[in-house]
């Protein structure tokens, strides 16, 4: 396990706080936030590649000294690291996939077979002997991931690593990912701008705004039944809920889980009626200020949690029992299976 206790970094004006966070052995996290809000640098706190100005980051409940390199050396080890803008070198794309082995040590026979199951793994095999030169961005990518999850590691730390992919390249990385979470237990933690992506693969999504950081639960997610309605429209119900309407491009049958990320959701003192939109009746159960937003609680049939501004709070003057209706596009709801 690694935890963070306020491990802390500053660079001019710029101040990341990581409070209270712990990384469990098998779990996936993702950290999403906007472009310099301190993701990479928390990831690098993370990934013992930085040092903090203060607070402490501990691994395995033993708190981290930078000052004995050989002892750094050997838990360092243990985190498959993928920076942000990690370069490839000029060789081949199996050189490049190789490094990470070769420096460890691994025999030439073991790591000509693990590089190229990787590579056929991502759908670059047949581009192993190529060089870098006229690869695309997307395979290129798709070689930087191959040089970190050929490695055999407990921790991986990925910033970006859906960056430049097509849809099939995501693909290939989300069951990866999973794939190294359920049966080798690693703990993943990795960024991305991608919402859906995000919850898709990670119950615990931490969210990085101006360097705060505050543990995101997966919120809104409901299973039940889904009926189609129409081209691409389906009415989603439950024992709790009625009518709530998604979309989706796929054909959906039976029993779904779906997703309402609490940024998408508008809250509104009148019933909206406009098509594509749900608009469901509520009660306001309880409000909680985070660093952020505040965080509000309503039951509409289900708990949905909502995060709006304190303005929009003083403005609309919401207290718990409040009445309230939920407001949010078809489109926002994420399918999870
Ligand atoms: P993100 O990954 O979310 O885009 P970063 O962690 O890369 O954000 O950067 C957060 C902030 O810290 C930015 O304002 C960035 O300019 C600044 N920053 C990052 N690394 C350094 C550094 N080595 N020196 C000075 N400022 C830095
Ligand atoms: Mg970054």
């Amino acid at each position: 396990m690694i935890r963070l206790d306020n491990a802390q970094i500053s660079y001019n004006s710029f101040n990341l706080n990581s409070g209270i966070l712990e990384f469990e052995k098998g779990k996936i996290y993702c950290l999403t936030g906007p472009n310099g809000s301190g993701k990479s640098t928390l990831l690098k706190m993370i990934g013992l590649q930085l040092q903090p100005d203060s607070g402490s980051v501990s691994v395995e409940n033993e708190k981290v000294n930078y000052g004995k390199s050989e002892y750094m050396l050997r838990i360092r080890r243990d985190v498959s690291y993928m920076l942000q803008d990690s370069r490839l070198f000029h060789a081949s794309v199996f050189e490049n996939a190789a490094y990470g082995l070769k420096i460890r040590g691994f025999k030439p026979s073991e790591i000509k077979e693990r590089v190229n199951r990787m590579l056929d793994r991502l759908e670059i095999g047949h581009l192993a002997s190529r060089s870098l030169k006229g690869l695309s961005g997307g395979e290129s990518q798709r070689v930087r991931l191959a040089r970190n999850l050929v490695i055999d590691a407990p921790v991986y730390i990925l910033d970006e690593p859906s960056a430049g992919l097509d849809t099939r390249g995501r693909e290939l990385l989300a069951e990866i990912l999973l794939s190294y979470s359920k049966d080798k237990g690693a703990t993943i933690i990795f960024t991305s701008h991608h919402k859906e992506e995000a919850y898709r693969l990670s119950p615990d999504i931490i969210s990085v705004i101006d360097g705060k950081v505050s543990p995101v639960p997966r919120e809104n997610v409901l299973t039940g039944q889904a009926e189609k309605t129409g081209e691409k429209l389906y009415r989603f119900y439950n024992e709790k809920i009625d009518h709530l309407y998604f979309s989706s491009d796929h054909e959906i049958k039976n029993k779904i889980s779906l997703a309402i990320d609490p940024e998408e959701i508008i809250l509104s003192l009148t019933e909206v009626h406009t098509s594509a939109r749900n608009c469901l009746p509520g009660t306001v159960k309880s409000i909680k200020d985070t660093v952020s937003a505040l965080q509000i609680t309503v039951t509409a049939g289900e708990d949905f949690t909502v995060l709006i501004t304190k303005n929009s709070l003083e403005e609309m003057k919401l207290t718990p029992g409040s009445k309230i209706y939920l407001v949010f596009k078809a489109t926002a709801v994420k399918v999870l299976n």
